[in-house]
């Protein structure tokens, strides 16, 4: 029987409402249950695909392809249940669909409404292509009271009579704030939030208050008094020094007893948290250090590189090492004697990056790499970047460039209008619309034989998420190989380069996809665990 856990958000956004489903879900997991996360997303964009990065964070690719909000990442992240189109929807998805299904004559005449006709989308949504797992948990976007969830707070209200008690649970996340002057926590606002909940009819079974100490009895008492739920339904989500802790934290609070009790389940068996504490232990007491530069764009809004900064600590943590970032903004390296900003970091990091702003700077921190000899990771435009760096340094192509940035004389990085997908060819059209019109999910690779990458995955065939429209262009490849250059991935038709590498440095890796989509605190992506690797050798030179 699949059992939902409804998440939505209080008082204020930004609480760590994604983290905290996440970490339930983690939780229920070392439990024995299958769980599942699924996010409902108040916006009227269709995707989070075409949102800026400064405005929303990352998007997070999923294998099928779809574009998501960065909270599946997380998910991922926590449970290693890897995410799906179906785990994310927004309102622009819903009401599109319903709109499209009104124009084709599906509803047979009948007045579209908010309700029945979106809720019952929504909740089409929320129990669609499940796999027999026990738990289900949606998170609900936004903060209660914002006027665009409340299609979706009336969805799930409606789904709570349907299914019963039995088979769903509303946990609330609120903030319990420390005032100073005062010398006290205060419940006030979480009050007040869950009188917002119970104006649209939903009485949270669960609160998890964000605090940033122990909640005393007496206020814990007050609380559970005034939103009229258990004592012991006042889960303290404390503040925590690293996030992998809060799984384990969750569970100190009795989180996952709670909810196991609320749906009658076994109370025998305890959650194994071992591989949490083991990743929190390397956490906190690492052996070394290393630092890496990212040398990005968005370097101001570092939501828009979360799985980046994750995998990096992830790599950490398979080396017992503290990665320490430093965020580089690339435009600085387009004036004269900035390069210095590089000197001494253990590794340099180009992530993936859209548009001309920024773009020589990155060139530069490619070139100073190389040539400096300290480990450079390329991911998609990093890579792609690193290769016109190397065809106009190495090959000599004067002129290389990205026809990303206008008309190009040497296109060394151009847009490809098709691609084979399985067994199917797909094709982009260059003036379509621009959302969705990426080489999207899970790709096929094959690895040269005997080249570094192979070596760090052991593997020959290896299937990487993609988010990006331009590629390498072949038609160079005889050139920048001949330069020095290895292009030791390429798609099984030999058509698409994935990989390049320079063999004789010590670490010059450029990928065309995204490996940070999948790396997982307690499996470290090979590729960060090598390069991580490759900055700790770096580190012990200087
Ligand atoms: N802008 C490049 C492209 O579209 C790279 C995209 C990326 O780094 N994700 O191909």
């Amino acid at each position: 029987m699949t059992r939902f856990i409804f998440i939505t958000g209080g008082v204020v956004s930004s609480l760590g409402k994604g983290l905290s489903s996440a970490a339930l879900g983690a939780v229920l997991q070392s439990r024995g249950f299958k769980v599942r996360l699924r996010k409902l997303d108040p916006y009227l964009n269709v995707d989070p695909g075409t949102m800026s990065p400064y405005q929303h964070g990352e998007v997070y690719v999923t294998d099928d392809g779809a574009e998501t909000d960065l909270d599946l990442g997380h998910y991922e992240r926590y449970t290693g249940v890897p995410s799906r189109q179906s785990d994310n929807v927004t309102s622009g998805r819903i009401y599109s669909d319903v709109i499209a299904r009104e124009r084709r004559g599906d509803y047979l005449g009948a007045t579209i409404q908010v309700i029945p006709h979106v809720t019952d989308a929504i909740q089409d949504f929320i129990k669609a292509d499940l796999d027999g797992e026990d738990f289900v948990l949606c998170e609900i976007g936004g903060t209660v009271g914002d006027i665009e969830s409340l299609p979706f707070l009336e969805a799930i209200r409606q789904l709570r009579n349907e299914l019963g008690p039995e088979r769903t649970l509303f946990a609330h996340l609120t903030l319990v704030p420390y005032i100073p002057s005062a010398g006290e926590l205060k419940t006030k606002p979480t009050q007040h939030s869950v009188k917002e909940l119970l104006s649209v009819g939903i009485q949270p079974d669960i609160l998890m208050c964000r605090c940033d100490r122990e909640i005393p009895d007496e206020a814990r008492r007050k609380i559970g008094l005034f939103c009229n739920i258990a004592e012991e339904d006042v889960i303290a989500a404390l503040d925590v020094d690293t996030i992998y802790q809060v799984p384990v934290s969750y569970s100190e609070q009795g989180f996952d007893e709670r909810v196991c009790s609320y749906f009658g389940l076994d109370q025998g068996g305890s959650a194994d948290l071992t591989r949490w504490k083991e990743i929190v232990h390397r956490i906190r007491e690492p052996e070394g250090e290393v630092t890496i530069a990212v040398v990005g764009k968005y370097t101001d809004l570092l939501d828009s590189y979360k799985s980046l900064a994750e995998s990096l600590t992830h790599g950490g943590i398979a080396n017992n090492v503290r990665v320490y970032l430093e965020w580089i903004d690339s435009e600085i390296f387009e004036s004269e004697d900035t390069v210095h900003h590089l000197e001494g970091v253990d590794g340099i990091l180009v992530p993936g990056g859209f548009g001309e702003r920024g773009a020589e700077g990155k060139i530069q921190a490619a070139r100073f790499a190389r040539e400096r000899n300290i480990p450079y990771f390329g991911i998609c435009f990093g890579m792609q970047m690193a290769v016109v760096e190397a065809a106009r340094s190495l090959a000599g192509i004067k002129d290389a460039g990205s026809t990303e940035f206008g008309d190009c004389k040497e296109p060394v990085v151009g847009l490809m209008t098709e691609w084979l997908k399985g067994e199917m060819l797909e094709k982009r059209k260059t003036d379509g619309d621009l959302g969705g019109t990426m080489r999207l999910g899970a790709y096929e690779c094959s690895l040269r034989k005997k080249s570094q990458v192979q070596g760090i995955y052991g593997e020959n065939t290896i299937f990487e998420r993609h988010r990006h429209r331009y590629e390498v262009n072949i038609e160079y490849k005889k050139r920048l190989e001949k330069a020095g250059l290895v292009f030791s991935g390429m798609s099984p038709d030999g058509v698409l380069p994935e990989i390049v590498e320079i063999p004789g440095h010590p670490w010059f890796i450029g990928v065309q996809f995204h490996p940070e989509l999948k790396s997982k605190p307690f499996d470290p992506h090979p590729l960060f665990t090598s390069f991580i690797e490759a900055a700790v050798h770096q580190s012990r030179l200087v």
